[in-house]
């Protein structure tokens, strides 16, 4: 079948080096580890770490280093007097599925078509049930045998940020603002963000580039907030204990029991709407924790859904006195919107980078943090760019090279709107 063209001429030059790239470091097994107490939670994370900073020296980016931080820091010069524009993705792969022995297959003009991963009958690439690959007709997709994650997240972010600086370095006559590129570890875990040295990094502006479809730009996260209740009960001997057995199980599954059946919830909400989940519960008769994450993209509502649950652990109390009821509450990231907003034309050098792509671009919300949302609530504004990858942390992860190709080329365009004067001072 005949491959679907590129949406623009630079997307076309450079996505032979894109596709080449993504093909090779999805190889490299870089799975990150939950509650590892250690970081990085995985050596292995740092293979591909080293082997991009060599590849970054190779382009020319001579200062890259893996730094004490567990990133990899390099630059690219550019344009004196303009904002330095950092470029970040994640090397590590979700805990969730495994990322050893990827056998990367690119399935040529197979987008719109139904795909059946050979390693694994059952895997089916359904476009009756996949709009994103209904949509795109001829698209050259790129899969795992069935078996493992692909990688796509967040290895075509990373492809797509080698690809168009090791462009930029060979094109130094085109105009560029100053260029720092970061790759971090334990992402998904949740810890991106942790130890980046925002002064080393020096960047007035950055993108995480792990977003999913053509053209999205995200300024929007969730807020979180992790909420641990304890209850404690009285444990006797079972035998002996009418009268005076307090037990926390069963006052636990009462708390369990008293949240909102069909609203609130991971299960039952989509798009704004915010959530308590309980994703955890673990104990005994005399004391058992139960943890809960809430989510919002209203830093308000996230109070009003944390005070449910406080007014939920004080009714277990008040039911049963004999027992202790403790509330733990942590934030764990906000929303980055109203950081991002502070710096507008973050988000419209994003656009225009898109449209000179040839791509409309589309402000969309997440449903989830990003490493961005932690960086733009230190400071450094960080809205987040798609990749072209999408079905995440599954077997049937897929990215399209026509969309990773467009995403390489609007690197190389956002560098470039970066070193034009803001058409918008005022702001
Ligand atoms: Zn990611």
């Amino acid at each position: 079948m005949a491959s679907a063209p590129f949406a623009s001429e630079l997307a076309a030059e450079l996505a032979d080096d894109v596709l080449e790239r993504f093909l090779r470091y999805v190889k490299i097994d870089t799975q990150s580890v939950d509650r590892a107490g250690r970081r990085p939670s995985s050596d292995k994370q740092l293979d591909l770490s080293r082997l991009l900073v060599e590849e970054l020296r190779d382009i020319g980016l001579s200062d890259a280093e893996l730094n004490e931080g567990a990133s990899v820091f390099a630059s690219l010069p550019g344009k004196g007097g303009t904002p330095v524009v950092g470029l970040i993705a994640h090397v590590d792969t979700t805990p969730d599925v495994t990322g050893a022995g990827v056998t990367p297959i690119v399935h040529r003009g197979a987008g719109g078509a139904r795909i059946e991963l050979p390693g694994d009958s059952r895997q089916v690439l359904d476009p009756e049930h996949l709009p994103a690959l209904a949509e795109r007709t001829g698209h050259d997709i790129v899969t795992s045998d069935g078996t493992t994650l692909l990688g796509a997240d967040d290895k075509a972010g990373i492809a797509e940020i080698m690809a168009a600086v090791a462009f930029l370095a060979k094109n130094p006559t085109r105009p560029r603002a100053p260029i720092r590129v970061a790759f971090t570890v334990d992402e998904e875990v949740g810890r991106g963000a942790e130890d980046f040295d925002l002064d080393a990094f020096g960047a007035d502006v950055a993108y995480t580039l792990d977003g999913s479809g053509l053209g999205e730009v995200e300024i929007e996260t969730f807020s979180a907030r992790s909420v641990r209740i304890t209850i404690s009960g009285l444990s006797v001997h079972p035998g002996t204990a009418k009268g005076k057995l307090v037990n926390a199980v069963k006052l636990a599954a009462e708390l369990v029991g008293s949240l909102p059946a069909d609203r609130l919830s991971p299960e039952t909400t989509e798009e704004r709407e915010g959530y308590v989940h309980p994703s955890r519960i673990s104990g005994n008769a005399e004391k058992t924790i139960v943890d809960f994450i809430v989510r919002d993209h209203d830093d308000d509502l996230l109070e009003e859904h944390t005070k449910l649950l406080r007014s939920l652990a004080k009714d277990v109390a008040e039911r049963e006195p004999r027992a202790h009821v403790e509330v733990e509450e942590r934030d764990s990231y906000r929303n980055m919107r109203p950081f991002v907003e502070r710096t507008p034309r973050a988000m419209e050098a994003a656009f225009e980078a898109i449209r000179r792509v040839g791509v409309e671009p589309k402000l969309t919300i997440t449903r989830g943090g990003t490493d961005g949302a932690v960086l733009s609530s230190r400071g450094l504004p960080t809205p987040n760019l798609f990749t072209g990858g999408q079905e995440y942390h599954s077997v049937r992860e897929w990215a399209s090279v026509q969309d990773m190709a467009s995403a390489a080329a609007m690197i190389v365009e956002l560098a470039g709107v970066w070193s034009e004067p803001d058409p918008d001072p005022s702001e």
